[in-house]
């Protein structure tokens, strides 16, 4: 069936002359049709965004907090629709939707508690000095299509927190549920407040550029925040920039085989791979890498790759053609190399309905393998031999990406050593993928710039503004 979905511009749902087609990754029918907005319909909603703000950054904190809230409870209350129209847009398994849906209306009402408080910086006889932040302004968001709605949410949340106001635009290839969830929270946001567009790619760099826009938070790719941060420098506009990355795992020798298997698997597989802070490569100490690349590929022998409406699905299709045929070209050329295959490696017809890609498993390509050295984004897991920890760190950090990285260890000491050695945002010692409201987070090197989440990523929508007080002043 296929619906047609409007967007939120100045606190009416509007629908536009042109339009564009949203396709089920999974059988590649048309599940939507969405505006396809341009110059015209951005100027709107960048107007009505503007008009809200004048109000808005005078709202009482605690007020705009209850609107957080709200649309928190809006998304939980509908969490069933929510997901199942999720899977159907971004294909990954029903567990999974509802992972991210229920993970979203937490992280925007944990994230409405942050707190903005004046900092005083100097409190003498002779002077008051006090740091307050105020809003940047008109926000423009732009988001990609493997975690739609979180990365929507986690932005829409802060922005309005701080008294910014917001134009928010989804992916193309995902806009159907943040438009569901639009309708869902019209009522309960104030008019102008939170504009959500859709369009073509071409939508972003008019967003990017629009005069009337103060900030731009961005995730997206490495090669797509260049351009913004290019787009951006016309009248500096604030960035914040959430980008690649291709995170490493090390596993050390004192690693229980068995328990760190399955983990190890889903910290590549979950939503195939389409994760910035999946585990692109994993490094496995020689003393235990024929057990643990067994023990892995036992394992992923056991998961299903399908439908993910379907029960039992554990890893669903690919969630475009274009990154479902760059994945595939990665594996073509990592069999044309020679490269060993633990599993999948096996010919997938790409003239096959549906965008699916077999689990595949590399045992130990050179780091120089186009496979390891780029960013998959997709079911790929490489793991490679590795034999003291120096050469582990060398290895891990020899990428231009710093996202994320994970070190698997009994010896907790030993793996803090080892995480404060690596060149990333975040490094998880035991587990993987955990991301706080409360941290900020935020990649090193060309994964990233600034940061979101925390009181950090909240500071990112504001200016600080430091009054002073002469108060000894003859006048
Ligand atoms: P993408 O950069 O192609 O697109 C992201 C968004 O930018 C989309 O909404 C797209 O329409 C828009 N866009 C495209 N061209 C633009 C331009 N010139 N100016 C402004 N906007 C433009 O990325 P993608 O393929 O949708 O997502 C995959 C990438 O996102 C991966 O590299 C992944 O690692 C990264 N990612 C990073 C994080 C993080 O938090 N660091 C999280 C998720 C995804």
């Amino acid at each position: 069936m296929t619906t047609t979905y409007r967007n939120l511009i100045g606190g009416e749902m509007v629908e536009t002359s042109a339009t564009m087609e949203v396709v089920n990754p999974a059988n590649e029918e048309v599940i939507g049709i969405v505006p396809a907005c341009g110059k015209d319909e951005l100027d709107r909603a960048v107007a009505a965004a503007r008009d809200a703000f004048s109000t808005w950054k005078k709202t009482p904190i605690d007020e705009r907090r209850k609107v957080i809230q709200q649309i928190s409870a809006a998304i939980k209350d509908n969490a069933d629709e929510l997901y199942r129209l999720l899977t159907s847009e971004q294909g990954k398994p029903h567990s999974q939707a509802k992972g991210e849906i229920y993970g979203a209306a937490g992280m925007v009402a944990a994230q409405s508690t942050l707190k903005l408080d004046d900092v005083i910086n100097e409190d003498s006889d002779t002077r008051l000095s006090r740091t307050r932040r105020v809003p940047v302004g008109v926000v423009g968001g732009i988001v990609p299509w493997n975690f739609p709605v979180m990365m929507a949410m986690q932005k829409i949340a802060p922005a309005i927190l701080s008294g910014c106001t917001i134009v928010m635009k989804p992916s193309p290839f995902t806009p159907l549920t943040t438009l569901r969830i639009a309708e869902l929270i019209k009522d309960v946001v104030p008019a102008g407040v939170v504009n959500i567009i859709t369009g073509e790619d071409t939508l972003g760099p008019l967003i990017t550029e629009h005069p009337d826009i103060d900030k731009i938070t961005f995730t997206g790719s490495t090669a797509t925040g260049k351009k913004i941060m290019e787009g951006a420098s016309a009248d500096l506009k604030r960035i914040t920039l959430e980008l690649g990355g291709n995170d490493a795992s090390i596993v050390l020798p004192d690693a229980d085989v068995e328990k760190v298997a399955e983990q190890l698997f889903w910290s590549s597989f979950s939503n195939a791979g389409q994760v910035c802070i999946a585990a692109k490569r994993v490094y496995i100490h020689e003393d235990i890498y024929d057990d643990l690349s067994r023990a892995i590929a036992d394992y992923a022998k056991n998961i299903v790759v399908g439908d993910g409406s379907q029960q039992g699905t554990g890893v669903g299709p690919i969630q475009n053609k274009k990154q479902y045929e760059r994945v595939l070209e990665l594996i073509q050329d990592a069999k044309d190399n020679g490269y060993k295959f633990l599993v999948g490696g096996e010919h997938s017809d790409p003239s096959g309905t549906g965008y699916y890609v077999p689990i595949t498993i590399l045992d130990n390509p050179p780091e120089d393998a186009r496979i390891v050295a780029e960013e998959q984004f997709g079911p790929v897991m490489p793991l490679m031999k590795f034999s003291s920890e120096d050469e582990a760190v060398e290895r891990a950090n020899n990428s231009e990406y710093g996202l994320a990285g994970a070190v698997w260890t009994k010896d907790t000491d030993r793996g803090v050593a080892l995480a404060e050695r690596l060149e990333t945002g975040t490094v998880w010692i035991n587990e993987y993928m955990h991301l706080s409201p409360f941290a900020p987070f935020g990649g090193h090197k060309q994964s990233g710039f600034g940061a979101e989440y925390g009181e950090e990523g909240l500071k990112e929508f504001t200016y600080p503004q430091v009054i002073t007080v002469k108060r000894d002043a003859k006048v």
